[in-house]
């Protein structure tokens, strides 16, 4: 962890990101690389979503196959595990993104 370290120095020799545009991961097209999130020195990737949000996610949850979604593919089949279970809110609904902390200030990520 490296937080507080403003200075990140030019990008990190060494990891080259995998060109990931243009790919598909289930509702998920990849668009363009975006930058590296401050404070978690990983590639991550603006991906628009079938349903036509669009979300930034790391090329490892994408590559992965944990991320196929904005977020509405497990809505849909979080929904209806909450409804056969009576719950409102489940741990793995807070945590179904290995998404960035805090992308963009009023940014919510179609989190919800
Ligand atoms: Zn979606």
């Amino acid at each position: 962890m490296k937080f507080g370290s403003v200075c990140s120095g030019p990008s990190k020799a060494g990891r080259p990101a995998i060109d990931l545009r243009g790919q598909r991961f289930g509702r998920l097209l990849v668009i363009e690389r975006t930058a590296n999130h401050a404070r978690v020195d990983r590639p991550t990737w603006l991906c628009q979503c079938d349903c036509g949000a669009e979300v930034t996610l790391y090329g490892g949850a994408l590559r992965s196959g944990r991320n196929k979604s904005c977020g509405c593919l497990r809505r849909d089949r979080a929904g209806q595990l909450y409804r056969k279970h009576g719950k409102s809110k489940t741990p793995e609904y807070v945590m179904f993104f290995d998404i960035l902390p805090a992308l963009k200030d009023g940014d919510s990520l179609a989190l919800g």
